[in-house]
Formats: structure tokens, sequence, C-alpha cells
């Protein structure tokens, strides 16, 4: 070397040569090889509708060079994690935004919605004292799956911020692929922030202990929150006592994932390393109810990244098509890989989840199963606001326990759509939410979020059920 400019450039070529340390592009011989493109001949559902696709194109090659929002080897340490969910030993509690929105995409309001699951978590902590695995639907939840094309106005409908923006006008909702880079760079800036908080004090167990007392204190069914708050005080202050020292106590990991319903901006995102493909716009993907379509685009891609990914089903699904489809997404079988996310409704859960789950376990398919409470309980209120009922939501997990304890599996874990702010977006809970307080704050860009108060309620009736 000439100069110490040489050394360090030699130094950066050694680095991105090492397999070891640092994903490359997957080129065109890599895609074929990992067959990262077969979903492209695959019927597509959910297709946003785009002017000129050669646009699209020209973004994925600008994706395919950025710097990925997610390391590989913490996707390798979440599916690990999630292989303890898998076998019994763990919990998962993944929540956020039904859809992020770029102008909410605030330092307040992430924070506010962290700070909500990690107050969720230390609970469900407690109550299965098992460690719990935290996800956010954070730092790339940007597309949305729709059931049609127009909304009530007649305009196109919105399809998520990554595809158009929310905004009631015709041209606010034609789809420009542009929003794919600012999707990523809100969803980098988010992941850089939430990193750097959450080890700088955001997820100290005394901090959020604290956030919980206030709940239970203020709450109106506070009482009842009571016993359950005060043993949990009781550990921590014996902890403390004894001198418990621990990193944990003070920092917490959170992953990121959202539905990978944009498989551009997915494709571009994935990186090759060590072997496998990565999908590194986010920790873990789900694929949605609509979209689960066994020969189609979505479950194709998602069947070949190393990711852990998830998979929606609502009451239509068949034990044998969800037997089939865990084969697809996870054939080498690895535990805690696969999640599959059941959304039945707290009408259908009893009946239909039980033959589901006997199939699976049948076919030794290894499933983390965990219970969305949300989209099965989606109606529209007489006021015209699509909402949820906070006693059908608790009616729902309350059922899929039920189920679990029958068939002797584990309940693995809760999905659920919440923000850390003070909405009206879902009825009942606590504060008694009524149809004629939903505009009062009514924000969602989508789908009714449990507000702070509904999301902590429903963190200590599930440590209730895990309890008993
Ligand atoms: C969602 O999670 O926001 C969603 C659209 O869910 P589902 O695919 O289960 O309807
Ligand atoms: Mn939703």
């Amino acid at each position: 070397p000439r100069s110490a400019y040489d050394i360090g450039v030699n130094r950066q070529w050694h680095d991105l040569r090492n397999p070891g340390l640092v994903p490359v592009v997957a080129d065109e011989a890599e895609a074929e090889r990992y067959q990262l493109d077969a979903w492209r001949d695959l019927p597509r559902e959910q297709v946003p509708p785009w002017p000129d696709y050669a646009e699209v194109e020209d973004v994925a090659g600008v994706l395919a060079g950025v710097p990925p929002i997610v390391a590989p080897y913490e996707v390798e340490h979440l599916r690990s994690l999630l292989a303890e969910v898998c076998e019994g030993r763990a919990f998962l509690m993944q929540g956020g935004d039904c859809a992020e929105t770029f102008i909410d995409n605030t330092e307040h309001h992430v924070l506010a919605n962290m700070r909500t699951l990690l107050q969720m978590a230390v609970v469900l902590t407690y109550g299965a004292s098992l460690p719990v695995v935290k996800v956010g639907r954070v730092a790339g939840q940007y597309s949305k799956p729709r059931s049609a094309a127009k909304d009530s106005l007649g305009l196109p409908v919105y399809r998520g911020d990554m595809f158009n923006s929310l905004e009631a006008t015709e041209e606010a909702r034609v789809c420009d692929p542009q929003r794919m880079i600012r999707a990523y760079a809100n969803s980098a800036a988010t992941m850089n922030m939430l990193r750097a908080y959450l080890r700088g004090g955001l997820a100290d167990l005394m901090a959020v202990h604290d956030w919980n007392k206030d709940f239970v204190r203020t709450s109106p069914a506070g009482e009842r929150y009571e016993a359950i708050g005060r043993e949990i005080d009781r550990a921590v202050r014996f902890m403390a006592a004894c001198g418990v020292e621990d990193e944990n106590l003070h920092t917490a990991e959170v992953f990121a994932s959202h539905e990978m319903l944009a498989i551009e901006y997915d494709r571009a995102l994935t990186r090759i390393f060590n072997g496998k493909a990565y999908a590194l716009s986010g920790h873990m993907l789900w694929n949605g109810e609509r979209t689960r379509q066994l020969g189609g685009a979505h479950i194709d891609f998602l069947s070949r990244v190393a990711n852990p990914v998830g998979c929606k089903i609502g009451p239509t699904a068949t034990p044998e098509g969800v037997v089939e489809m865990c084969q697809k997404l996870n054939p080498d079988n690895i535990s805690g890989k696969l999640v599959v996310i059941t959304r039945m409704g707290h009408k259908n859960v009893r009946t239909v989840l039980p033959p589901i789950i006997e199939k699976v376990q049948a076919a030794g398919c290894k499933v983390v199963w965990q219970c969305d409470p949300m989209h099965g309980n989606t109606y529209e209120s007489a006021s015209g606001y699509k909402t949820r009922a906070f006693d059908q939501v608790v009616d729902e997990v309350l059922g899929f326990f039920e189920v679990h304890r029958r068939t002797g599996t584990h309940p693995g874990g809760i999905h659920i759509e919440l923000t850390g702010e003070d909405v009206t977006e879902c009825v009942g809970g606590a504060q008694e939410i009524r149809d004629d307080q939903l505009s009062d704050r009514y924000e969602t860009a989508c789908d009714p979020r449990l507000n702070t108060q509904q999301s902590l309620e429903l963190a200590f009736l599930v440590a209730e059920m895990l309890r008993h």
C-alpha cells in the first residue's frame, strides 16, 4: 500500500469478501440459486396498481444497494428465541400500529408505542414466568392489503404509505414507487433510534415498572390489577434488595416486523449471507390473510428467506391447507422459523382452531402458535367507524388459551394492534369507550388500535390467564 488511505481501502475489500462479516447484495446468479425471483411468475393477490412498473424496477435497483435495516445475526437470534417459544419455554409479544405512516413516524409516537409494548411485556413476563420475546410492528409496516379497490368515497383505496397517501384525493391515491425509498428511510431512522433508546434507559425495568404502577393507580379498573401489580412490585424490590444486577434489567431487545406485501421492496433489501438469503428489511416478516394462496407469490418469496416468517390464518382456513402451508413455508421444519398467527374471531376460535392444531401436530410441523385477537373482530360501529370491542378481543385470547390447554399445545404469543397514545378507536375497556366517543380521537390510518390503557389492561388479563 502506498498510503494509509490505501490500507483503508484494502481493509474494506477484505471485509466485504469475508462471508463471516458482511452480507452481499444478491446478484442475478445468486438470485437464481436461491430462486428469489420465482414469485414473479406466480399469481399474486393485492398487486398495487402501479402507473409504470419500470419505475418500480428502478426504485428496487436503488434499494438493492443500500445498507440493510437489520443484520443477519439479529435475524438468526430472533429465530433462536422463537425456537424457545416453539418449545414452550418463552412467550411472544408482538404489537404496534396497524399501519405506520410517514407523518406519524415521530420520536414521540415511536417511543410511546415502544413503551406500551415494553410495559405489556413486563406484565406478561411475570404472568407467564417465562422470557417474553418482543417484536414491534415497526420500522417497515407501511403496506396494507385491502378488501376493495375503492374506498367509501369512490376513490382508489389507501394501500399504506409505501404505495400511496391517505389524503382523500384522486392524485394522492395514485401509487408512487418513490414512496418505497421514503419507507426505507423512515424505517432505517426508526430502527436506529430504537436501538439507541433501548440501550439508553427506555427499557429499564424500574422505569417500565413505574409506568405500570401509574397505570394501576389511574385505571378505573385499577383495583382488579392491583394484586398482580403488587406482586410484581414485590418481585422487583426483592431482586433489588438481593443486589441482582444484570444488563437484562436495564435493556431489552426488540425486533422489527412488518407484513410482507410489497414484495419488490422486501426482495430488493434481501442479501446473501453465509449461504442463506435474508430479507433484511426487518427481522420477521408475515404474510396476510388475503395473500395466503399456496401457489401464490407471497408464500413463495417467504419460503425462500431464512427469516422467521408469520402467516395469518382466518376462519376459512382448513386443517389440510394449514399443514400444506407449514410445509411450504418451513420445508426443513426448523424450530422458530414459522409463526402461525390465528385470527379467527371470538365466535369461531373455539370451534375452528382445534382441528387445525390437531392436524398440524399430527403432521409434526414445528410452529409457534400466536393469537391475533384483533382482525377477526372488526366491525362497523353505528357511528360508522371501523372498530373492535375490547371484550371480544379478550374473549378471543381466552378462547385461544382454552383451546391450547385442551390440545396440550403451547399458546405461544399474542399479536396486537396498539398505540401508546390515548386514542379512541376500540370500544370498551375500563375507560368504557362508547360508540359515540369514537370520533373524539380516531387517528388510525387503517384498523382500530387498542390505546395505552386498553393495551395494559389486556396484558394484565392475559397475565392472569397465563397463571391459571
Ligand atoms: C394486519 O395485520 O394489519 C392485517 C391486515 O391482518 P390480516 O391479514 O390478518 O387481515
Ligand atoms: Mn390491521
